[in-house]
């Protein structure tokens, strides 16, 4: 029987990148998926390649989104059994030019998005909390920067290592229950919002895509950019019943970057 069969998992920002790719493995191991985000088309995109999903419209720093999301995935597929708040930007500028309004945004997205998502979908996480068979899931996707500095992103490494803050705290808070709470932590990896980086890079400094790129790629040891079906691998181990024991950690996928 393949690992998630009938899980019902809830992906925020499913419809680009790591969310899509995690989306598509899940399923493939027998999970349900809703996909949660803001443009509807891209979810439908991906949702109609799974077998059960569930595309669900929702910008994650509203409060009455989240919870309306959570109310539809349930009625759609079922109470919740995993959420991977996924969900994320980064805009780069130097610290004195960062407003209070674009700190905010970044603070908005990472870190209160995630703290949203879950707390929507706590009840269904929770439920009949004393049957310690059921597989419970959180797994928030931070950054190497929810872990160490990057200069030139200050709010958004505010934000992460503020995301691995709530995943230490919830796993001591529920670790009497059959919830476990992880963060994987990526370097680099090839998607849109890498993409938006590197046109950020070319714009400010002038240089070529591929000279961008290379000085993206120097911070991984291994030399290369991540594939975002990395990530997803990770996350399915978190999602597995094997990982039953690993909570409240913050795990690098990242070619040996520290
Ligand atoms: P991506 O841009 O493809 O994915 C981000 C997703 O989040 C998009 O689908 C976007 O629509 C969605 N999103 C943004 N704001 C939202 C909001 N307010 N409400 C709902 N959805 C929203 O990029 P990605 O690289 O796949 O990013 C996924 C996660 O991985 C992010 O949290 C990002 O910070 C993290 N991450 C990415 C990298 C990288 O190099 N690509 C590295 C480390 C961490």
């Amino acid at each position: 029987m393949a690992a998630l069969t009938d899980k019902h998992v809830l992906i925020t920002g499913g419809g680009s990148g790591i969310g899509a790719a995690i989306a598509r493995l899940l399923a493939k191991e027998g999970a349900r998926i809703t996909l949660a985000g803001r443009r509807l088309d891209a979810l439908q995109a991906v949702a109609v390649t799974l077998p059960h999903a569930f595309s669900c419209h929702t910008d994650v720093t509203r409060e009455d989104d989240c919870l309306r999301l959570a109310a539809r995935a349930r009625e759609a597929l079922g109470p919740v059994d995993m959420v991977i708040a996924n969900a994320g930007g980064a805009d780069s500028q130097p610290f004195n030019r960062v407003s209070a309004a674009s700190w905010q945004a970044a603070i908005d997205v990472n870190l209160t998005g995630t703290f949203l998502t879950i707390r929507a979908c706590l009840p269904d996480l929770l439920r009949n909390e004393a049957d310690n068979s059921g597989l419970r899931r959180i797994v928030c996707i931070a950054s190497t920067a929810g872990v160490k500095g990057y200069a030139y992103v200050v709010p958004y490494v505010a934000a992460k290592h503020g995301v691995v803050g709530l995943v230490r705290a919830l796993a001591a808070e529920y670790a009497r229950t059959p919830l476990t709470v992880n963060a994987v932590c990526p370097g680099y990896v090839a998607t849109p919002l890498l993409e938006k980086t590197i046109a950020n890079i070319i714009a400010k400094t002038g240089r070529t895509a591929e000279q961008a790129t290379l000085e993206l790629v120097k911070n991984n040891p291994q030399q290369r950019l991540i594939e975002p079906d990395e990530i997803a691998a990770a996350v399915l181990w978190l999602c597995s019943p094997a990982a039953r024991s690993v909570t409240g950690q913050a795990i690098a996928v990242a070619g040996g970057e520290t």
